[in-house]
């Protein structure tokens, strides 16, 4: 009798964590790279369509407020992963030295202990390999567009034939297929590396754009009037480099000569006849600089035609499966970018353009159909919120918040954040973006550069949403700078920034 007892109760344990599994969200975060809002049809793209990144926003959730608190590539994963800020986490810069302990605590670690099966595929570009995760494949580094080799969990490399965007994926779908333990709800991360530095897009897409010319920011030409830091950057359009990044005279291109004959066939056709219309010798330096903007946002947005196509690859397959409802889709961007506007490509500063992120989520059970928010979240929040959502009590020293309440059907008005703190490390690289903090709020910006020179800026965004007015030092602005000092300070202290502390407090 009493051993039929301990049988019932086994066997009910069981089902019932079964069960509890089984009502569990899959959750899929599909992360991208240097993904601006610009290039995003939801987010109101003069450039490009995305389908389906749209159609995530559409089923779900878009936030039109998100930004990242160090605008680059590896911080920002890590803080995707840890939810905590890199002079926590130890990812301050993208630096091949830069060696965090990724044994440290991670979402995925927490996922696991509660059922989960994790997995990473793609880019990862954090120079120690992942830990918390089943299964993971990962490009080295940065990776490559065509034919990119992967390294495997026991530490192999293999050279992949084909286009990043399709392989990354179709080894996400391969994993959902054949790796994934049926019993378990699962995460997975699908890391790419488009539409980073150098846009390579695939051959069917160079067409995309024929007879389109991309519309030029109104300050494409700025001059950084009253902004040193500005002055100071490597990051103009006009300086791109005509091989690699504007594919003009390629022959002695790496990238290129690891091309397949029919890769380098049909890239030839297209980039060798519209180059035989460029002679720069009868151009003005400002047609130069407009001849690369038209060819880098080509680049670009061909890139992004292919990302999208594959976005919707994942979420055909949940239809086709059945899993779309019990399975979360994330699709965010480590960082946004600059698209010309300042003249710029690249990230880093804590200008709008990259400071933003693009960050859309669809779950059937919990979000509405169309939910615009428009509160401020930071990319600290995302682990919360994954967490959150696999109903796993979020640590308490991630330094972000669930989102969920400002999303949930029938939520009731939460508390939120008024303000959002920002800390950019990475110095002298070759963009020579000086370090800065700074705090953002809903309509005023102030930044502190530092380093071999150092000084403020402030924007108000409601009148200059451009930033093309520093309007630190005029006394009408006083009072609301003072504010957003003791802001600073409140946020640098919640975050236990102490280095930048000890800046502030010699700043005055
Ligand atoms: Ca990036």
């Amino acid at each position: 009798m009493k051993k039929y007892a301990i049988f019932i109760l086994l066997t009910f344990g069981l089902l019932s964590s079964g069960r509890k599994n089984a009502q569990k969200p899959n959750i899929i975060v599909i992360f991208s790279d240097d993904h601006a809002l610009q290039a995003i049809s939801a987010y109101g793209s003069p450039y490009v369509k995305t389908p389906n990144i749209d159609r995530i926003a559409n089923e779900g959730a878009i936030f039109k407020n998100t930004f990242c608190t160090n605008s680059i590539c590896a911080p920002s994963r890590a803080v995707l992963l840890t939810g905590k800020y890199n002079h926590i986490n130890g990812q301050y810069d993208n630096r091949t030295g830069t060696r965090i302990n990724t044994g440290q605590p991670m979402f995925p670690q927490y996922l696991q202990h509660n059922g989960y099966q994790t997995a990473w595929i793609g880019k990862w570009h954090i120079n120690n390999h992942p830990q918390h995760f089943d299964y993971w494949k990962i490009l080295p580094g940065q990776g490559l567009y065509y034919n990119p080799d992967f390294i495997n969990m026991d530490s192999s490399r293999v050279r992949v034939d084909g286009y990043a965007t399709d392989i990354i994926t179709d080894e996400a779908l391969s994993w959902l297929d054949t790796g994934r333990d049926g019993s378990k709800p699962f995460s997975l991360v699908i890391g790419h590396k488009a539409p980073h530095r150098e846009w390579q897009p695939d051959v069917q897409d160079l067409h995309a754009f024929d007879d389109k010319t991309f519309p030029v920011p109104d300050n494409f030409f700025d001059e950084y009037a009253g902004r040193k830091a500005a002055q100071f950057q490597l990051m103009e359009i006009k300086d791109l480099r005509w091989d690699y990044d504007l594919k003009v005279n390629t022959e002695d291109v790496g990238y290129v000569k690891r091309m397949t004959s029919s890769q380098k066939a049909g890239w030839d056709k297209y980039y060798e006849s519209e180059n035989a219309r460029l002679d720069t010798t009868k151009m003005t330096p400002k047609e130069v600089a407009l001849w690369k903007y038209q060819r880098y946002m080509h680049d670009y947005m061909a890139c992004i035609i292919s990302l999208d196509r594959n976005i919707g690859r994942v979420l055909d397959y949940l239809d086709k499966k059945g899993l779309s409802e019990n399975t979360i889709v994330i699709y965010s961007s480590d960082q946004g970018f600059y698209l010309g506007e300042h003249g710029w490509f690249d990230k880093r500063f804590m200008y709008e353009q990259s400071l933003r992120m693009p960050f859309v989520m669809r779950y059937p059970k919990i979000i509405k159909q169309k939910t615009v928010i428009n509160d401020m979240i930071v990319n600290l929040d995302f682990a919360p919120t994954i967490l959150e959502l696999a109903g796993v009590t979020v640590p308490s020293d991630m330094q972000g918040k669930s989102v969920l309440p400002l999303v949930q059907k029938g939520k009731v008005p939460v508390k939120w954040r008024k303000s959002m703190y920002y800390h950019y490390y990475e110095f002298p690289d070759s963009h020579r973006v000086m370090p800065h903090f700074g705090v953002r709020t809903d309509r005023y910006k102030l930044i502190y550069f530092y380093g071999d020179e150092s000084f403020w800026e402030f924007y108000d965004l409601n009148t200059d949403p451009q930033e093309m007015k520093n309007g630190y030092g005029d006394q009408r602005n006083d009072k609301i700078i003072l504010q957003l000092k003791k802001e600073l300070k409140t946020l640098m202290m919640q975050y236990y920034d102490t280095d930048a502390l000890a800046l502030l407090e010699k700043a005055g």
